[in-house]
């Protein structure tokens, strides 16, 4: 049924069902196999005169060229980064510097992820006004409020493309016209969207894009931002000419050629992976749905990516359903994996002024093309019980 056992707290060896892939997903194995030879044998710094490092840098370049088609953008707007946290930070943060003194406000929306949010919290240290969006129930960024709130003054505007919790897409296109209409900058946090939804930069017409390679199976800690060409930003990480003198330090080269793969793959495969992943959380979710009495879906139905199942079962904690499945060997979240360890509710959830009892009772599902009916059906039942055996106490 799964991939690999874990051994559980008490000793126990178990199957794993892992559905959780909004966190992280296991890196493909032509991701994997295409980075090995960088490693030890063409190890040259990119950025070296000799012709051994010619290899690497041409490695960088058709990675370049892969991460880029994922998009639609073009080779040199591409910037790699350490991943999607970095790529916010340096969109907002370079962004911010450079309408230092003429532009001090910055626009985003309350569902953002932490990346996102504690960037824009950091820049009122350095004088911004922050101003938030509000979302509706289905977890969408209410457009008429967002064209009362850009302005002249609005340095950047940063709203995700799909969020991290409820899968909720965002009407990014029409923000971005609404920013560009007062001169601001747009950005997208278009991590849980990219290699899984179908993206182009230049009919979002967005200034920035962030994406991520560990969500889309890639390994963790390589990423990039997308800089449309003449978008003036300040730099985040300053040293070395690399990408272009705007972020430095030695290329990651087998990391960028492993990006490129997954890049490519999901490019090749991604309407093929869009319906086999659909189908298989719109099985799962009508199967809890039908069958777990006091069960709700959060968030958007039509309108959102197609792994993501956000549901709250009524007068039981997020938490200790995770914990239950999490000893049947079923890997889930109660909200988004960076904010699961502290104690507060869904930051997201309580922005669409859901309820408290719905927003305690949450269980994210991201479901991929990888996982089988089985599984499915075996967290569905396993679901059922857990829930039932909570509710008598
Ligand atoms: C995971 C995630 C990030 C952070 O990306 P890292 O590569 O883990 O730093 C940022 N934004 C969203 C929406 C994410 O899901």
């Amino acid at each position: 049924m799964a991939y690999y056992k874990i051994k559980t707290l008490n000793g126990d060896i178990m199957d794993t069902v892992y559905l959780d892939n909004a966190a992280t997903t296991p890196v493909l194995k032509e991701a994997f196999e295409s980075m090995q030879e960088y490693f030890m044998i063409h190890y040259a710094n990119a950025s070296s005169a000799y012709d051994f490092s010619q290899k690497s840098r041409s490695a960088v370049d058709t990675a370049r060229k892969q991460a880029a088609d994922l998009i639609g953008a073009q080779k040199d707007e591409i910037y790699f980064t350490s991943g999607g946290s970095e790529a916010d930070n340096w969109a907002i943060k370079g962004a911010a510097d450079f309408f230092r003194n003429k532009r001090s406000k910055i626009i985003t929306t309350p569902i953002e992820h932490h990346a996102v949010l504690n960037t824009v919290e950091f820049l009122k240290k350095y004088g911004f006004d922050v101003e938030y969006i509000p979302v509706d129930k289905n977890g969408i960024v209410d457009l008429q409020k967002a064209e009362k709130i850009i302005d002249e003054n609005t340095a950047i505007v940063s709203i995700m493309l799909a969020n991290n919790e409820t899968g909720a897409l965002q009407p990014v296109k029409e923000i971005a016209l609404m920013a560009h209409s007062k001169g601001a900058y747009f950005h997208t946090d278009a991590v849980q969207a990219a290699g899984h939804i179908k993206i182009d930069v230049k009919d979002i017409k967005c200034d920035m894009l962030s994406v991520s390679g560990h969500k889309f199976g890639a390994p963790k800690g390589i990423g990039f931002l997308y800089k449309k060409n003449g978008i003036e930003i300040s730099s985040l990480i300053h040293g070395g000419s690399q990408e272009k003198g705007l972020r430095a330090g030695t290329e990651n080269v087998p990391y960028m050629v492993s990006l490129g793969t997954a890049s490519s793959l999901a490019s090749l495969n991604l309407q093929k992976e869009y319906t086999q992943t659909k189908n298989l959380r719109d099985f799962f979710e009508n199967m809890v749905l039908n069958s777990v009495p006091d069960s709700v879906l959060n968030g958007s139905k039509e309108n959102r990516l197609p792994g993501t199942s956000n549901i709250s079962f009524l007068g039981v904690s997020g938490k200790s359903i995770v914990s239950a499945l999490s000893s049947k060997g079923i890997c889930v979240s109660s909200q988004s994996a960076c904010a699961s360890k502290s104690d507060s509710l869904s930051h997201v959830l309580k922005a669409m002024d859901l309820k408290d009892d719905v927003i305690r009772g949450a269980v994210r599902f991201t479901i991929s093309g990888r996982n089988t009916k089985d599984e499915l059906i075996y967290t569905a039942q396993t679901l059922g019980k857990i829930i039932k055996t909570l509710r008598s106490f």
